[in-house]
C-alpha cells in the first residue's frame, strides 16, 4: 500500500516521515512502512496478513501505481492512489482515480497475481453503474518481455508495432481487451515502458485427416481455422513515454463474445496527446479485414488449402 492513516489524516510512503504509528485506512492494523533505494516506498501490514487490499500486491504492482501517478501528477492532472470510488463498502480501493479533463473519474487498474475474470468482471460492473470508467492495465512479466525483446528492434513505433502472434494471455487480460474493443496497456517494471496494444483471438489451422499419394507424398486434405481460446495474437505500440498518456472514455454496450459476458457501461483506454490509438484503430480495422478475406470466420473451412490439398482427380 502507498498510503496510511496517520492521526486521523492519510500520509503517502513517500512523504512520510516518521516510522511508526501508522494504520491500514481499510483494516485498522497497524502498518510498518518500508524504503529503500531501490524499491518504492509502501506501507506493509505484519503477517499473518488478512486484509484484501494488501492481497496480491506486489512491488511492480507498487512501482506502477507510483509511476502512473507521478507522471499524471506531473501534468497537474487530478490523480489519487488507494481512493475509494465506489461506494460499495464491499468493494476494493481504486488503484489511481484520475479525473477526466471533461469530468467524471476513471479508475485505473493494475493487475494484481491473483486476479480471476470473476472478479474482474464484477469489480467492472460495480464501476459502471457508479458511471465509472476502469482501465485494466497489465504487468509485463518475464515471458511477456522475452517476447517484446524478441520482435523487431523499432517496430513497436511503427503502425504495424511488435506482432506478438499466438500470446497465452491470462483469461482477465483477454475479458479487459475484449471489454475495450481489443485495446490494452502493459507497464514494464523492468524497464519503465509502457505498451499501448490490440489483440485480436488467435487462430490455428487444422487438417483433420490426410490422404496419402503414391506420387507426391502426404498431403493435407481438408481443413479448418478455429479460435485459440487462450492464445491472443497482439500488436504492441511503443514504448509510449507515461508524460504523454492521455485517458480516453466511451460506453459499450452489453456482449457476449467467445463465452465472456461483457457487461454495458462506460470504458476506458490510454492514448497519446498525437492520436496513437486513432492510428492503431485505423491499422486494426485494415488488418482485420485482410485477415477475414484469407481465413474467413472462426470455424469454417479454409477456402485455399483446402482445395490446394486435394490430389488431382
Ligand atoms: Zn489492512
Amino acid at each position: 500500500m502507498l498510503v496510511a492513516e496517520r492521526d486521523g489524516l492519510l500520509i503517502d510512503a513517500a512523504a512520510a516521515r516518521r516510522h511508526d504509528g501508522f494504520v491500514c485506512p481499510e483494516c485498522g492494523r497497524a502498518l510498518i512502512l518500508r524504503r529503500g533505494d531501490l524499491k518504492v516506498s509502501h506501507f506493509a501490514h505484519l503477517p499473518p496478513v488478512e486484509c484484501r487490499e494488501a492481497r496480491g500486491e506486489t512491488e511492480a504492482h507498487h512501482w506502477a501505481k507510483a509511476a502512473l501517478r507521478d507522471a499524471f501528477l506531473e501534468r497537474r492532472m487530478e490523480a489519487e492512489v488507494e481512493r475509494r470510488l465506489v461506494g460499495d463498502p464491499a468493494e476494493r480501493r481504486t488503484d489511481l482515480a484520475l479525473a477526466l479533463p471533461g469530468g467524471g473519474m476513471v479508475a485505473i487498474e493494475i493487475q494484481r497475481s491473483d486476479l480471476t475474470v470473476a472478479e474482474l468482471r464484477t469489480r467492472t460492473a460495480s464501476y459502471m453503474r457508479a458511471s465509472v470508467p476502469v482501465l485494466w492495465v497489465g504487468l509485463v512479466d518475464a515471458a511477456l518481455a522475452e517476447r517484446i525483446a524478441a520482435g523487431r528492434p523499432g517496430a513497436g513505433q511503427s503502425p504495424e508495432g511488435l506482432f506478438l502472434d499466438r500470446l497465452p494471455l491470462p483469461a482477465w487480460a483477454r475479458f479487459a481487451g475484449r471489454l475495450a474493443f481489443g485495446r490494452g496497456a502493459w507497464l514494464d517494471p523492468a524497464t519503465g515502458a509502457l505498451w499501448i496494444g490490440r489483440q485480436e483471438v488467435a487462430r490455428q489451422f487444422a487438417a483433420p485427416f490426410r490422404r496419402g499419394d503414391p506420387e507426391t507424398g502426404f498431403q493435407d486434405v481438408g481443413g479448418r481455422w478455429s479460435s485459440m481460446k487462450t492464445r491472443v495474437d497482439l500488436r504492441l505500440h511503443g514504448p509510449v513515454p507515461l508524460r504523454d498518456l492521455i485517458v480516453r472514455a466511451s460506453r459499450r454496450r452489453a456482449a457476449r463474445i467467445g463465452g465472456m459476458d461483457l457487461p454495458a457501461g462506460p470504458i476506458a483506454w490510454f492514448d497519446t496527446e498525437d492520436g496513437l490509438d486513432g492510428r492503431i484503430e485505423a491499422f486494426t480495422r485494415g488488418y482485420r479485414a485482410a485477415r477475414a478475406a484469407v481465413l474467413g470466420r472462426p470455424g469454417a473451412a479454409a477456402p485455399d488449402r483446402t482445395r490446394a490439398g486435394r490430389p488431382a482427380p
